[in-house]
C-alpha cells in the first residue's frame, strides 16, 4: 500500500502552518486515493487540531504524546521518528524546511539510510509500479531547477521550504487517530533551561519610501546597511539568501515569498538579481544597484549600476550622508 506522511511542527502546543501547507499540497496533487498520514509529537494534541490536520488532508494522525516530545528536541524527536519507521516505512516522508525541519530530517535520513532532498519548492508525484516522489529544488543559485528522486530506498524524503504551497481546508473529510507510545531509555544530550519570547515588531517594508537592501555578497555589513537607512529614514530589506542564513528576519524580504515594494528608492547591494527578487522590487522608481559583477542580472533593471565592492562603496555612503545630516542640523 503506497503511503506518505507528513511531519507537523508544533511550537508550545501551536500547529506551525508549514505541516498543513504540505498536507494540502500532498491532498491536490494525489487525489484520494493516496492515503496521507500526519505524524504528530507533542504532550497534547487537541480536537481542533485533529480536525485542522484532517481537513487539510490527513486521512491517519499518528500521535506520539509524552512530555519529552513537548518541545523540539533533536535527540528525542529523531528517536521517535525512528519508532515509527521501524514499524512501518512509508513510501514517501516529507518535513518542512524550517529550522527544526532542518535538524531532523537529515538525521532521520542518515539513521534510516535512504535519501534526501533538502529545501524543495515543487512537489509532486508520479504512479507506476510505486509511488515516486519528485521534488523540485533550486540550483546554481536558483537560476536551474532540479527534479530529485531517490527511487532505490524508503521512505524518499524531502524538505520543503515553508510558505510556498496555499492551506486549502476541506470539512467535509474524516480521518483515524492512531496513538504510538514513545519508547525511549536514553536521555537528550539537550537541557533547555529557559526559553523567552522575541518582542519583534513587524515591518511594513510595502509603505516604505527608501528601501536599502542586501544580498549575500553583503551578508556581513547589515550594520552599516541600517546605519544607512536610519540616515535615509528608510528601511532595511533582505534577499532570501540572507533571510534563509537567518541574519534578517522574514518580514525583510523582497521578492516573490516575501513582499512586493515600491519605494521612491530601492538602493541594493550584493544582490545578485534572481528573478524571484527582481519580481518584488523592480517597480520601484530609482533602483541603484551595487554589485562586483558586472553582468549581474540587477543590473538590467537599475538605473544606477555601481559595479565595485560593496565594502569600499557603503562606508563612503555612510559618510556622505552623515555630513549631509550634520548639515542639515547646523
Ligand atoms: C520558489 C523560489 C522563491 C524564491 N523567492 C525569493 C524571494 O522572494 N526573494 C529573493 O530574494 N529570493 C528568492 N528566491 C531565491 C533566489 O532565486 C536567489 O537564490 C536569491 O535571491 C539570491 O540571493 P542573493 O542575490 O542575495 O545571493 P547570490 O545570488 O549569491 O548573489 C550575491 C551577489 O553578491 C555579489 N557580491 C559578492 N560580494 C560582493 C561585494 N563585496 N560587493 C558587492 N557585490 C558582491 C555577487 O556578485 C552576487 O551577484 C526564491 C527562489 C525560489 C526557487
Amino acid at each position: 500500500m503506497n503511503n506518505v506522511w507528513v511531519f507537523m511542527e508544533q511550537k508550545q502546543g501551536k500547529l506551525q502552518p508549514i505541516g498543513l501547507e504540505l498536507l494540502s499540497e500532498c491532498r491536490r496533487k494525489l487525489g484520494k486515493d493516496i492515503p496521507i498520514s500526519a505524524v504528530y509529537f507533542g504532550d497534547v494534541l487537541t480536537q481542533k487540531d485533529i480536525e485542522t490536520m484532517t481537513y487539510c488532508g490527513a486521512d491517519v494522525i499518528i500521535s506520539t504524546l509524552d512530555g519529552k516530545l513537548s518541545n523540539y528536541d533533536t535527540h528525542y524527536y529523531t528517536q521517535a521518528v525512528e519508532n515509527l519507521m521501524k514499524s512501518e516505512r512509508p513510501d514517501v516522508f516529507l518535513i518542512g524546511s524550517t529550522l527544526e525541519g532542518r535538524d531532523l530530517a537529515p538525521r532521520v535520513s542518515a539513521r534510516l539510510n535512504t535519501g534526501l532532498t533538502a529545501d524543495a519548492t515543487i512537489l509532486d508525484f508520479e504512479m507506476g509500479d510505486k509511488l515516486l516522489l519528485l521534488a523540485t529544488r533550486p540550483a546554481l543559485g536558483g537560476n536551474l531547477f532540479a527534479t530529485i528522486i531517490c527511487e532505490n530506498t524508503v521512505p524518499q524524503m524531502a524538505t520543503i521550504r515553508p510558505s510556498i504551497f496555499k492551506i486549502e481546508e476541506d470539512k467535509s473529510r474524516t480521518s483515524q487517530v492512531k496513538n504510538v507510545e514513545f519508547h525511549c531509555d536514553t536521555l537528550s544530550k539537550v537541557k533547555v533551561l529557559n526559553s523567552e519570547k522575541l518582542t519583534h515588531k513587524k515591518v511594513e517594508l510595502n509603505k516604505a519610501q527608501v528601501i536599502v537592501a542586501g544580498g549575500r555578497g553583503v551578508s556581513n555589513m547589515f550594520p552599516a546597511l541600517k546605519e544607512i537607512a536610519q540616515l535615509l529614514g528608510g528601511e532595511v530589506a533582505a534577499s532570501r539568501a540572507v533571510v534563509d542564513a537567518n541574519i534578517e528576519q522574514k518580514d525583510r524580504l523582497v521578492g516573490q515569498t516575501g513582499t512586493t515594494v515600491h519605494p521612491k528608492v530601492y538602493f541594493a547591494s550584493g544582490i545578485s538579481g534572481a528573478i524571484q527578487h527582481i519580481s518584488g522590487m523592480d517597480k520601484s522608481e530609482l533602483i541603484i544597484a551595487v554589485n562586483t559583477d558586472p553582468n549581474a542580472l540587477i543590473f538590467d533593471v537599475a538605473d544606477v549600476s555601481i559595479i565595485a565592492d560593496a565594502k569600499q562603496v557603503l562606508p563612503l555612503v555612510r559618510e556622505e550622508l552623515k555630513a549631509i545630516v550634520a548639515l542639515k542640523n547646523l
